[in-house]
């Protein structure tokens, strides 16, 4: 028996950090590869040098600041909501390029350590990720060569990893996932058989680093008034503070050396300080999860068996003592903070790659897959006039942590006498209050019906969506009188077009790797 039987590795594609993970047939558990750096989280930075050379990694990230210009980090942010991330000399990468880069930088060092050609993938995203940004990182890994076999969510893989660790059956977890770039909470229930996520919340732009430039900002403003700092300098400064950040994990004081034009500054700083100048950013997770509560709520929940803590950022000790405070009696597990994702998500490959019968029951007597039931991360509604010469609002019909798949009806009325076609614009939001404001940023997409011009103001108009297991929305419009319909499914603006995909896979392919 090899070690790596099942052949599709496990790829926590973070904002900040990427690790690649693979099904360890003898230690029977996900485990992490090293990569070139000899450490399991790979910087998710990338440097051109010129729009033909570039690299990956810590030499990326450590001279972000000195060449921003060149340097592309983040990038996760801007998957499924932009086509363009970065322009090097003219020529432009999309966060799918870049999220390819890293992802084959990934795959090179699993396939040194394990000897064996990769070529499919199971890669997490947050579980707060839309349908879009979902699409975008299975383009990604296409880029970089890969057959992807599953899209899981960060906390749901985390949940894998820790179950076959700790048999977590007839529990029901909080998992509280801060990364470098995205925060994510979701309630799952547990059982011999099934993982059941119940709810979900989220902010895909709050992460560790949100605390770092928040302490930079404090050590200017309190410290640094009146001192020139160089380029490098601010480099340090992001560098010392997270430093700093990492210590206050462990310490309530720690020392930092700040250098300016006009000398070098030593600095004593404490957690305290640090606590107080974030403070904001606590209450943005504080309020995330009072609005999953809220959820939970609905659904008869209110108290957890674990907490179980994941993401590197979770080791901030202010994130522990919310905690506390909100849920005094739950025990809170935090172990492989950073590895916990990758190592489920080769747990789920492996439960993917079972498939002849022989296979299924060797690995039924040392591996139990689970399968995974998820809800909707958003909401989605119509745009519809609220009443006689009412404001137009988006009228929401599925809810966000409502369980997949689901199937709404509803009618809508035509606004005027013999109209021709009706205009139906889904709209994609976060809230759960049934009437929304529409905001044009949250269209996800329209069609027209077409309709018999002899109708009556105020005739039916019937609506269905559909949302599938995958969390992809169909509608369906129907004028019952004439049984006239229009069926769509939806796909984002900022989505590539297949033969775009290829093209851009090309490009990354001529491109030189250095260092
Ligand atoms: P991840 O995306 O899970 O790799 O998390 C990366 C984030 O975790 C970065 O913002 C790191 O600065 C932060 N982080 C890592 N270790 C620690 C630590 N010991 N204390 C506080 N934050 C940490």
């Amino acid at each position: 028996m090899t070690r790596f039987e099942s052949k599709i590795v496990g790829i926590d594609l973070g904002t900040t950090n990427t690790v690649i993970s693979y099904y360890d047939e003898i230690g029977k558990r996900g485990e992490c590869c090293v990569n070139q750096e000899g450490t399991n989280l790979l910087p998710s930075a990338v440097y051109f040098e010129d729009s033909e050379t570039y690299t990956v990694g810590s030499i990326a990230r450590d001279g972000a600041l000195l060449y921003p210009d060149n340097t592309a980090m983040f990038f996760k942010r801007k998957m499924g909501v932009s086509k363009e991330a970065i322009t090097v000399d003219g020529k432009t990468f999309s966060p799918e390029q870049l999220s390819a880069l890293v992802i084959k930088e990934a795959v090179e060092s699993a396939y040194e350590e394990l000897e064996e050609e990769i070529t499919d993938a199971v890669i997490t995203v947050p579980a707060y990720f839309n349908s879009d940004a979902r699409q975008a990182t299975i383009e990604a890994g296409r880029m970089a060569g890969l057959k992807v076999r599953a899209i899981l969510d960060e906390p749901v893989a985390a949940v894998y990893h820790c179950d076959l660790m700790n048999n977590l059956e007839d529990k029901m977890l909080l998992v509280v996932d801060l990364g470098g770039g995205t925060f994510d909470i979701v309630a799952v229930a547990i059982s011999e058989t099934e993982i059941n996520e119940i709810a979900i919340n989220g902010d895909i732009h709050l992460g560790g680093s949100d605390w770092d430039l928040a302490f930079v900002n404090y050590i200017k403003e309190t410290y640094l008034k009146g001192k020139t700092l160089q380029l490098d300098d601010e480099e340090a400064l992001l560098l010392g503070a997270e430093r700093a950040k990492k210590a206050f994990s462990k310490k309530e004081k720690t020392k930092i050396n700040i250098s300016t034009k006009q000398g070098r500054v030593p600095l004593e700083l404490t957690r305290d300080e640090f606590d107080r100048c974030t403070a904001h950013l606590l209450e943005r997770v504080r309020a995330v999860i009072q609005e999953l509560m809220l959820d939970l709520f609905d659904k008869g929940i209110s108290e957890f068996d674990k907490i179980i803590m994941v993401g590197g950022a979770t080791r901030m000790t202010q994130i522990e003592q919310l905690l506390r405070r909100l849920f005094p009696d739950t025990e809170i597990v935090a172990k492989d903070q950073d590895e916990a994702v990758a190592k489920g998500a080769a747990v789920y490959a492996k439960m993917l790659s079972g498939t002849s019968k022989e296979k299924m029951l060797s690995i039924k007597q040392s591996f139990r897959p689970k399968h995974l039931n998820r809800v909707s991360t958003r909401s989605y509604g119509l745009a519809a006039l609220m009443g006689e010469n009412g404001e137009r609002k988006i009228c929401n019909m599925i809810f966000r942590s409502e369980e997949l798949p689901v199937s709404k009806k509803k009618y809508f009325f035509t606004s005027c006498e013999n109209q021709k076609q009706v205009n139906l614009r889904v709209y994609e939001t976060t809230s759960k209050e049934r009437y929304v404001d529409i905001h044009p940023d949250a269209l996800l997409g329209n069609c027209v019906l077409e309709i018999s011009d002899d109708l009556p103001k105020g005739a039916d108009i019937e609506v269905t969506f559909i949302l599938n297991e995958d969390g992809i929305l169909s509608l369906e419009g129907r004028e019952p009188k004439s049984g006239k319909t229009v069926k769509i499914t939806m796909e984002s603006k900022a989505l590539l077009e297949s033969d775009e995909v290829m093209m851009q896979k090309g490009d990354i392919d001529k491109l030189k790797k250095v260092y």
